[in-house]
């Protein structure tokens, strides 16, 4: 008998998510209320910066673009990011109207490059985008000093790294204009769909807050429950429809107090691959400096100079045996949209392009079992023997 799919990513939904999303549907209560602005809270308090708001949204996307709205990038403007990252980071900039300037990742984190930060910076350079890769941070020291420099916004995106700290401090406790954290299916935490904004800057805060919901001056939780009956709201600009809603937030209560678990176990998997493949003719994940936290959000085997077989060759041998795998990314030079917008070749991104000619991402979630860890790094001595 073939043995069980390992899928390459999967929920861990317990009953107490299960429990308050039931609580949420009895309630009458079902979209934005008291369980998105507790989330809200909870989560500023896991980030244990009382100097800190967090706008919780549908989507990290939302909270990219939100972020990009409320600092005024527009037209004529451009903004740099990595192009080794999800088309969203840099789709945003797009939404504003804006350029994207994409740049090589360094081979050795994989993250963005600050000295190929530094050589794209332009008279129209408004904003960095670092992406903390995998779970990894970003050299978040000389990028900001980059953005001092040049008086540059840091929008940080940090779908993958919750929890992930660089010198000891989390991400979202950053210098940066804002942080935003993705609750997407696959990540570290999840509410379904969903993302949070965070940031010390009040005014951003609130500009978030308003165009997350129309654009409108009040929320429909502050219109329908205030002590007095109030009707009246006013539109101050055409908004989008960004809110997070009470059933979303409901997962996200308990996802987020699983937090520092869910990573210990995926620091374990991770270890336990890493030492699992030792002598193979692969590229183990970067890690930080000791001390720092990594996410762990996936766990990137880049294939080593010598294999006996490539990429996509090892991803259907894996596939054949039942182990689900991913790549992340396809660089955004070599998607038709971004390719084309701005004649990139891949020439321009070396070290992106060798790094995704090699890479493929292993199963890694909280639910693995040793025994499926074990089952990946055995058919991957099988495979590259
Ligand atoms: C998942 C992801 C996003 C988008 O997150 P959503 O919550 O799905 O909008 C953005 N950037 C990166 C790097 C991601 O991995």
């Amino acid at each position: 008998m073939a043995e069980p799919f390992i899928p390459f990513a999967l929920p861990e939904i317990g009953e107490e998510e299960i429990a308050e999303v039931v609580d949420s549907l009895r309630s009458g209560w079902v979209t934005t209320g008291p369980k998105a602005r507790r989330f809200e809270q909870d989560f500023a308090a896991f980030l244990g910066d009382p100097a800190l708001h967090c706008v919780a949204v549908n989507s990290a996307t939302a909270g990219l673009h939100l972020a990009l709205e409320a600092l005024g990038i527009g037209p004529g403007d451009e903004v740099i990011t990595t192009t080794h990252t999800f088309t969203a980071t840099a789709e945003v900039v797009r939404y504003m109207g804006a350029d994207v300037k994409l740049v090589d990742i360094d081979p050795a984190t994989l993250n963005i490059d600050p000295a190929a930060v530094q050589a794209a910076v332009g008279p129209r350079t408004k904003a960095i985008m670092p992406v903390h890769y995998a779970g990894l941070a970003a050299d978040m020291g000389a990028i900001g000093d980059i953005a001092r420099q040049h008086g540059l916004h840091v929008v940080e995106d940090a779908a993958h790294a919750l929890p992930t700290t660089q010198g000891g401090r989390l991400v979202g406790t950053l210098d940066s204009a804002a942080t935003v954290f993705s609750f997407y299916a696959n990540k570290t935490i999840t509410t379904g769909e969903g993302g949070m904004l965070v940031t010390r800057d009040a005014a951003l805060a609130k500009r978030a807050q308003v165009m997350r919901l129309h654009g409108m001056n009040r929320d429909a939780f502050d219109r329908f429950t205030a002590k007095v009956p109030s009707w009246y709201y006013e539109i101050v600009a055409p908004g989008f429809k960004y809110n997070l809603t009470d059933i979303a937030a409901s997962l996200g209560l308990h996802q987020l107090k699983k937090a520092h678990a869910f990573q210990a176990r995926r620091a374990e998997i991770a270890a336990r691959y890493d030492a699992g493949l030792r002598g193979l003719p692969v590229i183990t994940p970067p890690t930080g400096p000791a001390g720092d936290m990594h996410a762990w959000h996936l766990y990137v085997l880049r294939l080593a100079d010598g294999a006996p077989l490539g990429r996509d060759a090892l991803i259907e041998g894996l596939f054949a045996a039942g182990i689900g795998c991913s790549v992340h990314y396809i660089p955004l030079h070599l998607q038709p949209y971004w390719r084309e917008r701005y004649a990139l070749q891949p020439a321009q991104f070396p070290h992106s392009q060798h790094a995704y000619e090699r890479m493929l991402s292993l199963p890694l979630y909280t639910r693995m079992t040793n025994a499926d860890v074990d089952r990946v790094i055995a058919t991957l001595h099988r495979l590259l023997a």
